[in-house]
């Protein structure tokens, strides 16, 4: 044999590298290529020590990142040459816990091919067992209690290993080897299913009132008999809570109008659609559309809810997505729903197990509690959940998959930054809300939290912030939030010692689009949402903010109208279609008795609307690019009064006709530099912005709508002449911003731009035209985003010391 030198490679490598089965590819690469040494993991990454030839530990080195396993993000790799030491056999030495914690926590895992195969195979020993996972597959985030990830760190602690699976759990070859949720029927969680108590021996009907409170339910079912029982329930038209990974889902079939209808009373949730869930894709191609994109997409390992469009022989209820030409559809993402959809053939709609828009339940005596109201039985189970993780909403936007809710198969992966941060810790926004957290360059955006309106939302915020800090072993040099003093997420933030930053809504929105998309600045943010604490007091909300993630200038807005009534205009469109027209013509205005919104008020409450606009009383001022949707919605008749913010909006958008190509006129006007225009920062900006703030002025474009209403033009012309208007606008300020400040590259973030017929055009026609379009992908760009971007702002002016 020919003998070379040996030599000691040390190799330490930082990112996603725990629980996807990184040290038994250690051990198996080191093992074939016949070196000797160790490999560990502790909270910071895996290290790695080989001995051997030069020439082969070479090839290890190469090989290391090249052959990684699949669900493995290297975010480093530093490797060191020493002296060898004599190491005669390769092992797999057991964690350390010390040091800061900086590995990453995976997110939860759809079911791999392999595990699914194994649970529907009938001579294997997993077959029909519901909670089969590996390496590659299975609970992650939801089930860490603390780094690094190890099986007496998470809530499989409780289950003792049986023999076969230590066995596998031992073995490096293995591909449950060090799989921490491993289990099997022998010793892993079980199946049970809860229905009412009951003294006589008939089941309730299917449109009887569920049980309330949590005593009145009693196991009747256990394991397969269970499940089994369940998906009975189901075909009979009942409504079943169904424990997952992340939480519950309220399952029942989606074809089975009445039961929907129900599921939808006792949620009190009257029209936002339901996502559905899936056995396979063929039974998502009998619903949807499904370009190939998306097939990829909803088969991943992410396995998120993608929006499709509606086929129009679905086999799916009206009353899943009234008046929506696309469903939310995801496929079975574990064993469990893999099982339970198999036994039916039909769709099934998974909503969130909440009500109305609380946090998600994850434990079983809370959900027996709070979802009793709602849910006929319940199948649960006894692995904890140790924190929620909603699905994932996702939609292909200009050939690309984004976010629409970023939480399970997504969070809480970091979205990883040019340069290091200090350390910020981002309280969000007020709706959809997220908390973020910087450690080095890495911005760690917490799953979906739900808007701050309940004690449970809020506890679930607080808890959120702890696991964070605690998970991350992190110490904020400042906290950031929003500038609105009533948020109650700015409120938390104000009863907290660390250095406080509030950050300008839209300016957030402007530098999460930036920082995800590392572009270091500055552009124009377009910023439309429904709405926003201005720095001026006002509503903001139709912006063009020019700047980066220090600093900006506030360069266009809308013209602003009033909301009479505050927050009822938000669940009122019809208010601000009468603002606009009081706006215009006055008193007068609101006589116009030809148009819907004039109809839908009494003479009376007219009046009483005209006081409080002319008085100005609970009437703030805004120039919400939102409200203007609703406006307008509520105008050509489509929406006076809605369930839910946007519902106005997303109607303008689904009823325009996209073959119309022109659009009501929408100026651009010039105004004299005035002391109003908002300096975001004294610092002088890199580039001249202009004097004061362009306003588009809406009223050429109402007065066009009302002429189209004289003349009965359909709503979906006019609907599609108003999106084309706002195109137009965003253009125009464009052009006329790249004259004055050179600037070519626009941001498009916001509520706003969840409409696609918007978001689409609008990055078309700037491409066309020259510009240079960022788009949010990792996280949405509604207030989901908000987090990330103040944590961006607040570093900057940190780091800038301002
Ligand atoms: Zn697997
Ligand atoms: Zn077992």
């Amino acid at each position: 044999m020919l003998y070379t030198a040996a030599m000691r490679l040390r190799v330490e490598i930082h990112g996603a590298v725990q629980g996807v089965g990184f040290r038994p590819f250690v051990y198996r690469l080191a093992t074939e290529l016949g070196l000797n040494g160790w490999v560990i993991n502790d909270s910071q990454g895996v290290f790695v020590e080989v001995e051997g030839s030069q020439p082969i530990l070479q090839s290890f080195l190469d090989r290391l990142p090249a052959e990684r396993p699949p669900r493995a993000i290297i975010q480093s790799l530093e490797a060191g040459w020493l002296e060898p030491v004599g190491y005669t056999t390769f092992e797999i030495r057991h964690s350390d816990n010390r040091g800061a914690k900086t590995v990453l926590v995976l997110p939860d895992i759809a079911t791999c091919p392999d595990c699914l195969a194994e649970v529907l195979d009938p001579a294997n020993c997993r077959y029909r067992y519901p909670f089969t996972n590996c390496t590659n597959c299975g609970p992650r985030f939801t089930i860490v209690e603390s780094l690094p990830y190890d099986r007496p760190n998470t809530s499989m602690r409780r289950f003792r290993l049986c023999p076969a699976c230590r066995s596998e759990y031992e073995d490096p070859r293995d591909r449950r080897f060090h799989a921490q949720p491993n289990a099997c029927a022998v010793c892993g969680p079980a199946l049970a299913l809860y229905e009412p108590r009951q003294d006589g021996p008939d089941r309730p009907a299917p449109e009887a009132p569920p049980s309330v409170g949590a005593g009145k339910w009693a196991v009747t079912f256990e394991g397969d008999a269970a499940l089994l029982q369940a998906a009975a329930a189901l075909r009979a038209g009942r409504i079943l809570a169904v424990k997952g990974l992340g939480g519950f889902h309220l399952m029942v079939d989606a074809r089975n109008a009445l039961a929907v209808t129900r599921l939808r009373e006792r949620k009190q949730r009257p029209d936002r659609p339901f996502a559905l869930m899936a056995r396979d894709l063929e039974q998502v191609r009998s619903c949807c559309e499904v370009p190939p994109a998306a097939e990829s997409l909803l088969a991943s390992a992410e396995a998120p809810i993608l929006l499709l469009r509606r086929r129009a022989d679905a086999p799916v209820a009206a009353q899943v997505a009234p008046d929506n030409p696309y469903l939310g559809v995801m496929l079975a993402y574990t064993p469990l729903h893999h099982l339970l959809t198999r036994e039916l053939d039909f769709p099934l709609v998974a909503t969130s197990g909440n009500l109305r828009d609380e946090p998600i339940c994850i434990d079983n005596a809370e959900a027996l509690e709070r979802l009793s109201g709602i849910a006929d039985l319940f199948l649960v189970h006894d692995r904890p959940i140790l924190r929620h993780a909603d699905d994932s909403l996702a939609w292909i936007l200009l050939d690309e998959p984004r976010l629409l809710r970023r939480a399970r198969g997504y969070a809480p992966l970091p979205v990883l930054l040019d340069h290091s941060l200090p350390t910020v810790l981002a309280v969000g926004a007020h709706l959809k809300n997220t908390v973020a957290l910087s450690v080095e360059r890495q911005v760690f955006i917490s799953q979906h939290i739900g808007d701050l309106e309940t004690p449970e939302a809020m506890s679930a915020f607080e808890r959120v912030i702890a696991d964070f800090l605690r998970l991350y072993e992190a110490t904020p040099a400042a906290i950031a939030h929003d500038l609105h003093p009533d948020y109650l997420s700015t409120r938390w933030a104000r009863e907290q010692t660390a250095q406080l930053i509030p950050v300008q809504h839209h300016h957030a929105h402007l530098a999460a689009c930036l920082a995800e998309n590392r572009v270091p600045g500055p552009a124009l943010g377009v910023i439309w949402d429904g709405t926003g604490y201005g720095t001026d007091g006002t509503i903001w909300g139709g912006e063009f903010l020019l700047g980066d993630a220090a600093e900006y200038t506030r360069v266009a807005h809308l013209r602003p109208f009033r909301l009479p009534g505050g927050e009822a205009a938000i669940r009122e469109p019809g208010r601000i279609a009468l603002a606009l027209l009081w706006e215009l013509y006055g008193e007068a205005g609101l006589g116009h008795e030809y148009l819907p919104t004039v109809q839908a008020y009494r003479p009376a409450e007219r009046r009483l609307l005209g006081q409080m606009l002319s008085r100005g009383v609970n009437s703030p001022l805004t120039t919400s690019a939102g409200r203007l949707f609703d406006g307008v919605a509520a105008l050509i008749g489509l929406h006076q009064q809605v369930n839910f913010e946007g519902q106005a909006a997303i109607a303008l958008e689904f009823v325009a006709d996209e073959t119309v190509e022109d659009a009501y006129p929408f100026p651009l006007l010039d105004r004299p530099a005035s002391p109003a225009a908002d300096m975001g920062s004294a610092a002088p900006l890199p580039f001249a912005p202009p004097a004061a703030p362009l306003i588009l002025d809406w009223q050429p474009l109402v007065e066009s709508i009302l002429a189209d209403l004289r003349r009965a033009v359909p709503a979906s012309i006019m609907a599609a002449r108003f999106h084309n208007a706002l195109v137009e606008a965003i253009v125009a300020v464009a052009q006329a911003v790249a004259q004055a400040a050179g600037q070519p590259r626009v941001a498009l973030s916001g509520g706003c731009f969840q409409n696609r017929l918007l978001t689409e055009r609008a990055a078309l026609r700037l491409r066309a035209a020259g510009f240079e379009v960022v788009l949010h992908r990792l996280v949405p760009p509604n207030d989901g985003c908000i987090s990330l971007g103040q944590v961006a702002v607040a570093a900057a002016r940190l780091m800038k010391g301002t």
